[in-house]
């Protein structure tokens, strides 16, 4: 198979020193297309002088290029890109991979731009065909058809679903090598990071158990129930793309299509139809709730267990009772 540029360049996500999962999971899926096409396999990182580099290499990375700089421990996205550029520009790999993310669907398309390259967003598949190049494959139109798409430019750049690929096995006995990267000039900064926007609600993709409000909840005060009950059970707060774009909770919540994608122990779904669009976010959870006043709502299609009752009424008995089990 013929070789497309360099390596394979596996640009790594973390987050005040902690590397994120998806970063392993693209390792893993570097490695395969590896074995196919023989190119090595690169990581890129920016992060503190703390940062646990050497497990990238436990994961596969055969080279890390390493930016330590506390610049990094704020989450400067143009300053990232400039970084990743430069990895670029430098190594010229001939496949960029990235966790679809909010770190990675905020970089990648500026990264992509800076590069004059083009973008495959939230992937789902990944192979090489014989000319070893990358066929990126995602659903398309709601779902229902997976695309292949296949990019004239270099390098092939795609961000990839966190939670579509298993993660690389850790080997400590993994050699690689880790390369100091010189970062752009400070001075050269477009913006400065004063402070990081706090979101009230924690991150969903690795919660267990997930209360989702929709278009059912009425107003930004009436979440309070809903944090309620997630709180009993031990998870967070998830949302349909309504309510986000009414302005009730954070776009970090949003589940779906365009959101998160979930797979949680437990979902319950209150004041949500089930859009197609919504489902692609949740319909892999283990155990699916839904609490709807619509006998005809398809989310009762999928749902393990339906509750057609007004969301107003079934949400506080629901803590009522899970509260009066508990002091049980
Ligand atoms: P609605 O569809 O309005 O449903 C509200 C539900 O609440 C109804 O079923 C109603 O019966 C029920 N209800 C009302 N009052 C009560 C009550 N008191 N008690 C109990 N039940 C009640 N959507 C997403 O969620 N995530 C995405 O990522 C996403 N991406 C999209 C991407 C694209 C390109 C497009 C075109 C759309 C996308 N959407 C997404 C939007 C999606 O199509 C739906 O519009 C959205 O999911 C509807 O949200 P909802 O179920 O909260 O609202």
């Amino acid at each position: 198979m013929q070789k497309v540029g360099k390596g394979i360049l596996v640009l790594a996500e973390q987050k005040h020193g902690k590397l994120h999962k998806v970063t392993y999971e693209l390792l893993g899926k570097a490695a395969e297309l590896s074995r196919k096409c023989g190119l090595p396999v690169w990581c890129a990182v920016a992060g503190p002088e703390e940062l646990p580099v050497e497990e990238l290499v436990f994961r596969g990375a055969q080279t890390v290029f390493f930016g330590a700089d506390k610049r990094f421990d704020t989450p400067d996205e143009l300053l990232l890109t400039r970084f990743f550029k430069q990895v670029v520009r430098d190594t010229e790999p001939g496949i960029c991979l990235m966790g679809a993310t909010s770190f990675g669907r905020s970089v990648a398309p500026r990264l992509a731009a800076a590069l004059g390259t083009g973008l495959t967003a939230d992937c789902t598949g990944l192979e090489l065909d014989e000319d070893g190049r990358l066929v990126q494959i995602r659903p398309a139109f709601s779902e229902n058809i997976l695309a292949h798409i296949k990019t004239d430019t270099l390098p092939q750049m795609a961000t990839v679903r966190y939670k579509e690929f298993p993660e690389a096995a850790r080997d400590e006995g993994r050699k690689g090598e880790v390369v100091r990267v010189e970062l752009p000039d400070p001075a050269d900064r477009l913006a400065e990071v004063v402070s990081e926007l706090k979101s009230q609600e924690a991150d969903i993709s690795d919660a267990e158990v997930i209360v989702a409000a929709g278009r059912g909840v009425k107003e930004a005060k009436d979440l309070g129930m809903i944090r309620e009950l997630a709180e009993l059970l031990g998870g967070r707060v998830g949302a349909s793309r309504a309510i986000v774009d009414d302005g009730l909770i954070g776009r970090e919540c949003q589940v779906g299509y365009s959101g998160s994608r979930v797979k949680p122990k437990l979902y319950i779904a209150c004041g949500i139809s089930g859009a197609p669009q919504h489902l692609a976010g949740m319909r892999e959870s283990g155990y699916i709730a839904a609490i709807n006043s619509d006998p005809s709502a398809p989310i009762f299609n999928i749902a393990d267990i339906g509750i057609c009752e007004d969301l107003y009424r079934a949400v506080p008995e629901l803590i009522r009772k899970i509260r009066a089990a508990k002091d049980k």
